[in-house]
């Protein structure tokens, strides 16, 4: 123990240790003005500006021009490339030489032709080491070039961080210097840092806090900046201090580097390619200098960009994979969302990611990890068993407005029962710098505290990019185990899990979905690319149907297996949480709405050559094909081209007698041949009759109130002059669904002001603000007279700037009212929803989510209740009571709440940061209004939306359609739906399909599927298509059995016959 101070004067010793490395403070005198020695300026700097992101190879090239330290350059979003010649003086051989670079930006040091480091203030990277001891022979003469991107690591907001970017910004340079390094200060000030956050984090109750301040005060006493002569007693001091070792009992604390990356946020993407190679490149560098020290990525889509974009860097990264020390994680393409994505698209986020781990570094990944996403799905834990992973990572639910989560290890237990192993980092937080005060915080916030002793501490700049430094680095490595601190070891995921693993008797579960109470705008903001997502979601499955399909059907198609999976890893890479979720800056939102297209464009290239490929060799005249893409049947109102451009409505039937050319009668897919016109042969080429009955009539208002109705024998919709639905009628049961004095489509607009993240957050009190949008009598018109297709359309002026039209729609045959709307949309922090007020009595309301489907209370009980006033949903939200029930169904949107018997959409937002036009403009999305008797399963509520979501596709076709409906696949129960049907991710030569089915019921349920394709040999599978040992399914009249428990995902592999000119 360390000689105390001749006074008890706790405040003024503390204070006197932090002046002493103060980097503020008496720095002509103290220990920190001292870190750096002799300096000299560089030997010659010039520059060169661009707006391109270029490749070194191309940046050398161009014409540099003579700069000097104090330029400024920009603006925001370019780069200036800086070449910069050195010469290190001869008298500083055997010491260690930094450039010392300070410029705003986010910089990167290239040697050779390779990045060596990157370089940020803000991530406190302002050094390279040339050498750690100059060699006599080295060589002392050089060239690196230093590219500087014009963003800082979290962007360029204009003001604050989360503001649209400034485009203006302009940048410096204001160090550029050659300097020597003193390495023995450099541990000094590490040791008195750690020392001082001990004697402070552990206060003045507390024993070892004083020996850590008498400590740090004494080696202030033996300690003369100017003496290094000094340094070594003042070390001995330290290290008897740190030596003291702690009990057997002591915590653990995993300590990883880490460097969360935000694929696109404030920043567009191609930039994030350059953070990437910045953030790993130093990572790089501190794996070569400490071969403890493990650094943990994930996000495939990341490590492939630099792949393609800095090769000697991947190469790297590989070569320290095998070692260990870079360890891949998480297992998905992205960081993606973990609420918007449907159940598909979060198997592929694996599917993707997983097989690219493999193949990239020879194994998957066992945790997955998801530290910064806004919520994560109850079917998750299922997703990930069925992907190779049983542990998972997060640290989000920290950011709970309302309530704490209670636990931070825990068993999470997801809708079908799947159990995975999570754990929350205790620090609450990703980008940890290795001090004290996080390492106690680690420990003292534990909520486990007594049934597990390990936990995870990720340390590492995050968000933009940066990553650890060496001083955290050697701050974690001083802390291995002393007395009075949690034991640190640097470690890696697999070892923390294991740890945890081992020591999970004790461990609670919790059930269901992890609600992140906060960033609830973020299931509306920016509707487009919610749209987007959506259809292009829809586009990938009817593409890979078909094309599946038509591999079956036609041997010289190709199933456009590399076509898909680039449009896949498109759609994936926009589930990135801050961009399907609009968090974005507008660069961003362009270039996903880009993506977007690509897939749409695309995707229906490819369902045409899928369509010609069905169509082909078989007789009958030209025009269209009629498909459906959903495994049961359908009576549908569908809108056929006419020659001009024209539409003509035509009833398709779907009867389980009708398809006499069929392979099977109650069919999916079906679909059936159709010349361009008259609508009506449609039918007849399929055996059917076309009923023109007057199915859906406008009954004339005996008052003439403007007020429309309008009927299809199943349902009855009364709408008031301006267009609100004053009644709506099951009219076998005359059962009204809307509550007694109410009416609903009820638009009410909001005011949107949340406390700080403008774009994610909706607040409670917006509620409070609730103004009904009032029509004016007399907009209501009658738009589709009757027959197939009855409709009314009105006009509502939403506020003096944003307008809105609506065609409220009834089919023949069809269960629920549709409600076409066109929004022109330009409000400054205005919500807008609709409202319908269901005649239910119910304290829950059912919300569809990936895979199935969940409760939420429809109360405010509790304030776990109350803080879900704003929730999210998929594709339809369900109020029942006993016997009857009302569902909103969507096509678009995910924003929902059921407050009461109220059941609300959210349409749109108008958040100003971090993208000040987000949402500004026209739109156009569909809901529709299902009222039922009995359950929403018996009714077919799920079937309903479905059926919204995926239009029946009339393909027209190059050369003749088949005459004859077919049908691929069927079901025998409703419950099990059959959602995917691909090409397995086998070699291209292999004719084997995958299909994915689930039980959307919540029930245990038997089932029979049967195929009309020539199957040779039918096996589950997991989801990356693994064959399960025991999974072989005998398939018997072309039928096979499947069990389903509730919820339950099930994937099996067909391997098909080969076709006759296929087979050798
Ligand atoms: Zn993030």
């Amino acid at each position: 123990m360390a000689a105390a101070p001749f006074l008890k004067h706790w405040r003024t010793t503390l204070e006197r240790v932090e002046k002493f490395v103060s980097p503020l403070y008496s720095t002509d005198c103290n220990l920190r003005g001292r870190l750096f020695g002799d300096s000299c300026p560089v030997a010659a700097l010039s520059s060169f500006l661009t707006p391109e992101r270029l490749s070194y190879q191309e940046a050398v090239q161009q014409d540099f021009r003579p700069a000097q330290v104090g330029d400024s350059f920009g603006p925001t979003w370019w780069t200036c490339w800086f070449r910069v010649e050195l010469t290190i003086p001869e008298a500083w051989v055997g010491q260690e030489v930094h450039l010392r670079w300070e410029s705003d930006g986010e910089g990167l040091v290239w040697r050779d032709g390779e990045p060596v480091q990157g370089l940020t203030k803000e991530g406190d990277k302002t050094s390279y080491v040339l050498t750690d001891r100059l060699g006599e022979g080295d060589p002392r003469s050089l060239i690196l070039y230093v590219e500087v991107a014009c963003n800082g690591l979290l962007g360029a907001g204009k003001g604050t961080m989360i503001a649209a970017p400034d485009p203006e910004k302009m940048f410096q340079v204001s160090r550029a210097e050659l300097a020597l390094f003193h390495r023995d200060v450099h541990k000094l000030l590490v040791d008195l840092e750690l020392l001082l956050g001990v004697a402070k984090g552990l206060g003045e109750d507390n024993q070892r806090s004083f020996q850590a301040l008498y400590t740090a005060n004494q080696i202030v006493n033996v300690c003369d900046p100017a003496e290094p002569e000094t340094f070594p007693a003042a070390q001995d001091l330290a290290s008897k201090f740190f030596g003291q070792r702690g009990g057997e009992s002591q915590h653990t604390i995993h300590a990883m580097g880490h460097c969360h990356i935000d694929t696109a946020w404030l920043w567009p993407f191609k930039e994030t390619v350059r953070k990437c190679a910045r953030s790993w490149i130093t990572a790089v560098q501190l794996m070569e200098r400490n071969p403890e020290f493990i650094f943990v990525c994930s996000q495939a889509q990341q490590l492939e960009w630099v792949r393609n974009h800095y090769p000697g860097l991947y190469a790297r990264l590989q070569e320290f994979a095998c070692h260990g020390q870079f360890v891949p994680v998480g297992g998905t393409w992205v960081e993606m969302d973990g609420n918007i994505p449907s159940g598909e698209a979060m198997v592929r986020q694996f599917l993707q990611g997983q097989n690219f781990f493999l193949q990239e570094f020879g194994k998957m990944c066992t945790e997955f990890w998801l530290p910064d996403t806004f919520g994560y799905s109850a079917q998750l834990p299922q997703i990930m068993r069925s992907c190779g992973i049983r542990h998972f990572l997060t640290q989000k639910l920290s950011w709970n407005l309302v309530n704490n989560f209670p636990h931070h290890t825990f068993f999470w237990e997801g809708l079908d029962g799947s159990r995975v192993l999570a754990h929350f980092p205790p620090g609450d937080s990703y980008g940890m710098e290795g001090s004290v005060e996080e390492v106690l915080k680690t420990v003292a916030k534990n909520r486990d505290k007594g049934r597990t002793n390990h936990s995870a501490f990720l340390f590492g700049f995050g968000d933009g990019g940066g990553g650890p430094t060496q001083t955290m680095v050697d701050r974690l490595k001083r802390l291995y185990n002393t007395d009075g601190l949690p034991r640190v070891q640097l470690s890696s995921p697999g070892q923390l899990f294991s740890m945890l693993e081992s020591d999970s008797e004790q461990l609670c579960t919790w059930v269901g979905e992890l609600f992140l109470e906060l960033h609830n705008g973020t299931y509306t903001t920016h509707a487009q690319i919610k749209k987007g997502n959506r259809e292009c979601e829809r586009i990938l499955h009817d593409v890979e149907l078909l094309s599946s399909l038509a591999l079956v059907r036609s041997t010289p198609f190709l199933y456009p297996a590399a076509q898909l999976q680039g449009l896949w890893r498109l759609l994936l890479l926009n589930q990135f949480h801050d961009v399907v979720t609009g968090s974005c800056i507008q660069l961003v939102a362009e270039e996903a709405m880009c993506h977007y297209e690509d897939i749409r464009s695309q995707g229906n290239t490819l369902l045409s050559a899928a369509a010609a490929a069905l169509c082909a060799g078989e007789p009958g005249p030209e025009g269209l094909l009629i498909v459906n893409t959903l495994p049961w049947k359908r009576t549908e109102v569908l809108a056929l081209p006419r020659p001009g451009g024209a539409h003509s409505l035509v009833l398709i039937l779907s009867t389980g007698d009708s398809a006499q050319h069929g392979l099977c009668s109650c069919s999916s897919p079906h679909f059936t041949a159709a010349p361009a016109a008259p609508a009506a042969c449609v039918c007849c080429a399929r055996g059917e009759c076309w009923r023109p009955l007057p199915t859906v009539s406008r009954l004339p208002s005996a008052k003439t109130d403007g007020s429309v109705t309008l009927d299809n024998g199943i349902i009855r919709v009364k709408l008031d002059p301006t267009g609100r639905l004053t009644s709506l009628v099951l009219v076998a049961s005359s059962r009204e669904a809307i509550a007694e004095g109410a009416v609903g489509n009820q638009f009410v607009l909001f005011d949107d002001v949340p406390l700080y993240w403008d774009a994610w957050d909706v607040m409670d009190y917006h509620l409070e603000t609730r103004k009904p949008v009032l029509g004016q009598a007399g907009t209501l018109a009658v738009g589709t007279e009757g027959g197939v297709r009855g409709s009314a359309w009105f006009l509502l002026q939403i506020s003096p700037n944003s307008r809105l039209s609506q065609e409220v729609v009834l089919d023949a045959g069809c269960p629920y009212v549709r409600f076409h709307t066109e929004v022109h949309w330009h409000e400054a922090h205005k919500f807008l929803k609709v409202e319908f007020p269901a005649r239910v009595r119910s304290p829950q309301a059912t919300y569809e989510v990936q895979f199935g489907h969940l409760q939420r209370p429809t109360h405010y009980n509790t304030s776990w209740d109350w803080a879900r006033f704003e929730v999210w949903t998929h594709r339809w939200m369900d109020l029942s009571e006993h016997g009857f029930g009302l569902a909103l169904l969507n096509d678009c949107k995910y924003g929902s709440s059921v407050r009461g018997n109220v059941l609300s959409l959210s349409l749109l937002r108008a958040p100003k940061a971090p993208d000040a036009t987000a949402d500004m403009g026209r739109h156009e999305f569909t809901y529709a209004l299902m009222p039922h008797t009995g359950s929403f399963q018996d009714a077919g509520v799920i079937q309903a939306a479905y059926s919204l979501n995926f239009p029946l596709l009339a393909l027209p076709t190059p050369g003749r359609a088949p005459v004859s409906a077919w049908s691929a696949f069927t079901v025998s129960s409703p419950a099990v739906v059959l959602e995917t049907v691909k090409k397995a991710e086998t070699n291209p030569q292999d004719h084997t399909l995958v299909l994915r089915l689930y039980e959307a019921y919540g029930s245990h349920v038997d089932c029979w599927l049967h195929t009309s394709l020539p199957v040779q040999e039918a096996v589950l599978c997991d989801l990356l298509e693994r064959r399960d040992p025991a999974g072989h399914l005998p398939l018997r009249d072309s039928r096979l059995k499947l069990t389903f428990s509730p919820f339950q995902i099930q994937s099996l592999l067909l391997v098909l016959q080969p076709t006759p000119e296929l087979s050798p």
